[in-house]
């Protein structure tokens, strides 16, 4: 007889290459650098991260799991975020959707591009109703 209700598959196998990770019990910080820009101008260091993947087992794996989620942080099978971008044919893993949005205004911001618009629109429709 069917079970009508079969339960779902083992999920662990989508996970299981993680156990054999060279970075595991590893400090997440060399994984994830500051992406701030130091004083200097120098990116964050990565090279100590891609030396662990380097000798990685299931490095394959991880950055296949990387750039399916499209991970947008930190070092992942050996790659950076803007390596795996370049991978998948992107400019930025990053919010790409906040590169094409206009700078946020202040509200005293807003008040002078208000100020100019009401004034571009005088001048561009010549003397006002009572003018
Ligand atoms: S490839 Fe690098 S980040 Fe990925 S599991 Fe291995 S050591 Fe960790």
């Amino acid at each position: 007889m069917n079970d009508p209700h079969p339960l779902p598959p083992p999920l662990l196998h989508h996970w299981d290459w993680q156990a054999q990770a060279e970075c595991r019990g590893m400090d997440p910080a060399i994984f994830f650098p500051s992406t701030e820009a130091p004083p200097t101008g120098r990116t964050a260091p990565t090279g100590p991260a891609k030396a662990v993947c380097q000798r990685c087992p299931v490095v394959a794996a991880c950055l296949d799991h990387a750039l399916q989620a499209r991970e947008p942080y930190g070092v992942w099978g050996g790659r950076t975020e803007a390596e795996r971008a370049e991978l998948l044919g992107l400019e930025s893993l990053r919010y790409p959707a906040l590169r094409s949005r206009p700078p946020r205004r202040s509200a005293a911001g807003r008040r002078e591009a208000w100020r100019a618009a009401m004034i571009s629109r005088r001048t561009d429709d010549g003397p006002g109703r009572h003018g």
